[in-house]
């Protein structure tokens, strides 16, 4: 099923052709109206008429995050106060938010890009889609929402939490796609579970998007398995839109990034050079629609790959796999190298593990995994639990190389999140 089948299909080389005069367009936008890229095109003597090729692109700077905190509030406009239509901000965990404004035809290309996302998972207009984003100022929530109706579900702005509501809403409307966190997803099955609301019996879900944090595929087939139904990886930011910029069509397997919409490049992030067709790294992205607050070659940190295969759903846009990490939310425990999802990966493929867990860095450079176990079979004693307390401190130490101190916990123990959850807790003395 396809939204607008002419764009999703194009070939790569009218891809490519819409493409470099999109990329003309926008620097030329850029060039003539926003102060930050005027000057950063003077330091490189570069001007918009050097831009001839998709190749060029390299020629132009890279934006990054403090960028945009530098620019805070309004300095990367690129219309007039007057033609903005909407504000969101980022989620960032630390400093400053970063402010992302969006003009009438920005909201309406977000929407669309959704609605072309939805439909690539087989959703369509008799749908009830139950949004469990947070609704506020962050993109999650409100450009879903705006794209469901477009494609012309009920939609319910349920927002996140309030498990209890959540199900009587799916009971008495029919809900049969949700959009949820992979952290709440997991708790919403433990919740289900519990409650004795058997989700094939009792629901009529059938699909979820699942996203705005990294996730691993064992969470997937958690989270299907808990809520019965087919989760779909989704994914976004608000510098780009927010939702919408990738997500899997039906064959559930890499994430089209909407390539009319956006430039991608793939760079090692320590030198900033381009890696090679396929191999893993930083997630560059230029914006070629927007007109409020177009960014250039905007650093994602997000680390991933292109599938440098054709998908077998026709759509010619490229896909990527899953976001493994951010490249700056990487550990370094006694040298090496962690991301916080091998550690995922590890607790969710072993039997008796629950889902929620809590990774503490602390004292000179020690970790405790703390993890609750899984509801079925636990009988409210932890103590004689040992043997599989010594199994997963192993487990972990043969996918991350360091051995950490594993903690195991009732079910229910650990706090719980209803956004983006808060894994990690650094609190080493370094
Ligand atoms: P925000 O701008 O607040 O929506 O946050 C965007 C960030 O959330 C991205 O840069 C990613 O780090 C993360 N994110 C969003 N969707 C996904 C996804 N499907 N998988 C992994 N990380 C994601
Ligand atoms: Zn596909």
């Amino acid at each position: 099923m396809f939204w607008d089948q002419p764009v999703e299909t194009l070939s790569r080389a009218e891809l490519e052709r819409l493409q470099l005069q999109r990329l003309q367009d926008t620097v030329r936008r850029v060039a003539s109206r926003v102060p930050f890229y005027q000057q950063k095109f003077a330091e490189l003597n570069v001007k918009p008429e050097n831009i001839r090729s998709l190749a060029d692109l390299r020629k132009l700077p890279f934006t990054t995050n403090t960028d945009l905190r530098a620019n805070y509030p309004a300095g990367l406009l690129a219309v007039l106060y007057d033609e903005t239509l909407r504000l969101h901000t980022s989620s960032g965990t630390t400093g400053k938010p970063k402010a992302l404004f969006f003009s009438r035809r920005d909201v309406d290309n977000a929407a669309e890009l959704c609605a072309r996302s939805f439909v690539a998972t087989g959703v369509t207009n008799k749908d009830v889609f139950q949004n469990m984003m947070t609704y506020g100022m962050f993109t999650g929530a409100l450009v879903t929402h705006y794209g469901a109706e477009k494609v012309g579900c009920l939609v319910i702005p349920a927002g996140p939490g309030n498990s209890e509501r959540q199900i009587l809403l799916m009971q008495d409307f029919g809900t049969t796609v949700i959009h949820i966190t992979p952290s709440y997803g997991l708790y919403l099955a433990t919740f289900l579970e519990k409650h004795g609301v058997n989700p094939r019996r009792d629901l009529k879900l059938r699909k979820a998007f699942v996203g705005a944090e990294p996730y691993t595929e064992e969470t997937r087939l958690k989270i299907e398995q808990g809520l019965g139904l087919d989760v779909y990886n989704s994914y976004g930011l608000s510098e780009m839109n927010g939702p919408g910029v990738a997500f899997e069509c039906e064959q559930k397997y890499g994430m089209h990034l909407w390539e009319d919409h956006f430039l991608m490049e793939i760079i090692d992030p320590q030198t900033g050079e381009p890696l090679p067709n396929g191999e893993r790294g930083e997630l560059v992205m230029t914006t070629l629609c927007r007109e409020a607050m177009p960014l250039l070659r905007y650093r994602t940190r997000d680390m991933t790959s292109i599938i440098p295969i054709p998908c077998p759903c026709g759509r010619t846009h490229r896909r990527l796999n899953r976001i493994t990490g951010r490249s700056d939310d990487m550990l370094i425990l006694r040298g090496v190298n962690i991301y916080p999802q091998q550690i995922e990966r590890v607790l969710m493929a072993t039997p008796g593990i629950g889902r929620n867990y809590l990774i503490q860095l602390e004292g000179l450079d020690e970790m405790t995994v703390k993890v609750e176990l899984a509801e079925a079979g636990f009988d409210g004693q932890v103590g004689h639990l040992l043997d599989l307390q010594t199994r997963l401190a192993e487990n972990l130490r043969a996918e991350i190389l360091v051995k950490p101190r594993v903690q195991l916990l009732p079910p229910g123990e650990l706090p719980i999140s209803e956004g983006k959850a808060k894994r990690v807790i650094d609190n080493r003395k370094l």
